[in-house]
């Protein structure tokens, strides 16, 4: 067992509540404290430490950070892509500051690893839509993306200049069962595979034809648990790797879920996230993740579809 003492902030949410259950099997219950605003979730209770933080008080993190001994610090809390829009200034205030108190007292209290998510909505209308590669034109038009653009400048500076050991990975829209999404233009894919089990019947969103970079969680989990644990020499991106899965519309998800519910219908009535959408790539080029740490994607729409229509 490793003598790593971690600290996971915003793990109640769809993807702190899978992170915070992979990192305590790997570094003992006890070593993996989980914290949000929230009430613990569920299915966090009795699997090890509990705290209740806002991770906008620093000087709370802070004492947090200290009393635990912590080594390395996932950052999860964010505001996502839709909510976002509903309340830009809120957005950027907590998706920046939450990000620039965890890497000052990171630099300060000399934490060795910090973790922070961007996303593919750093990419805007101008990026090329297909393989989009590492590196091109980054023109966010959404204020999630242009926070999450902002925070991947910040990680680079805080390691280049401070030398702060702070890894990322730009997350397509995640799948999964165990939690519900917080408010992404992606959620659809998640939401279709309750109602088609529920009810048989889905309204999309977003239109037949709107292709986006799509990851299932376990794949996710598994990036960013290699990432952290990828020796710093083979870093050689210190903003955020592209990062990819699989890429699908709502017209090919619905074709694979009649596969196994042969009644099962979709219409479209897309909304003001239809627009989040169509800024965004239809698919992502990671060949640098795939060389620098030899990430390597396991779930297609086949394999992931499969295995949400037997969880959920
Ligand atoms: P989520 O909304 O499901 O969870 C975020 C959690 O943070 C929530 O439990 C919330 O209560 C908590 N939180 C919010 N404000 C807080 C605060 N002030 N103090 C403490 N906790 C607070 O989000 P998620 O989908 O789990 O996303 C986690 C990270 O991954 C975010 O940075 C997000 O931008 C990024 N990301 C997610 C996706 C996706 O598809 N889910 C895709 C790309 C990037």
């Amino acid at each position: 067992m490793k003598k790593d003492k971690i600290l996971v902030i915003g793990a109640c949410g769809q993807i702190g509540v899978e992170l915070t259950l992979a990192l305590r099997k790997m570094y003992g219950d006890a070593n993996v404290v989980a914290s949000d605003l929230r009430e613990e979730h569920e299915l966090l209770k009795g699997t090890g430490p509990y705290v209740s933080l806002d991770v906008m008080n620093k000087e709370m993190l802070h004492v947090l950070i200290i009393r635990h001994n912590i080594t390395q610090v996932y950052l999860l809390a964010a505001i996502l892509s839709a909510t976002g829009e509903k309340n830009p200034l809120l957005a950027w205030h907590i998706n920046m500051q939450s990000l620039l108190n965890v890497l000052d007292i990171a630099k300060e209290e000399n934490i060795d690893k910090v973790y922070w998510p961007s996303s593919i909505a750093v990419f805007g209308p101008n990026s090329p839509m297909q393989d989009t590669p590492q590196h091109t034109i980054i023109e966010p038009t959404t204020i999630y993306g242009i926070s999450k653009f902002a925070g991947e400048r910040w990680c680079e500076y805080y390691n280049h200049r401070y030398g702060v050991d702070v890894r990322s990975l730009r997350y397509p829209g995640l799948i999964s069962y165990k939690s519900a999404p917080g408010g992404g233009t992606t959620d659809y894919a998640v939401e279709i595979f309750h109602e088609a089990k529920e009810h048989k019947k889905y309204t999309s969103f977003l239109s037949e034809n709107t292709y986006l970079p799509m990851m299932y969680m376990p794949d996710a989990i598994r990036a960013t648990i290699e990432l952290m644990e990828a020796d710093a020499s083979k870093i050689s991106v210190r903003s955020a790797y592209n990062l990819s899965g699989m890429s699908f519309s709502p017209k090919e998800i619905a074709a694979e879920i009649k596969k196994h519910i042969p009644e099962f219908t979709i219409s479209y009535e897309p909304d003001y996230r239809q627009q989040i959408a169509d800024g965004w790539p239809n698919s992502m080029d990671d060949s640098l993740a795939r060389a620098d740490w030899g990430w390597k994607h396991e779930y297609d729409l086949e394999k992931m579809t499969a295995d949400m229509l037997k969880n959920i």
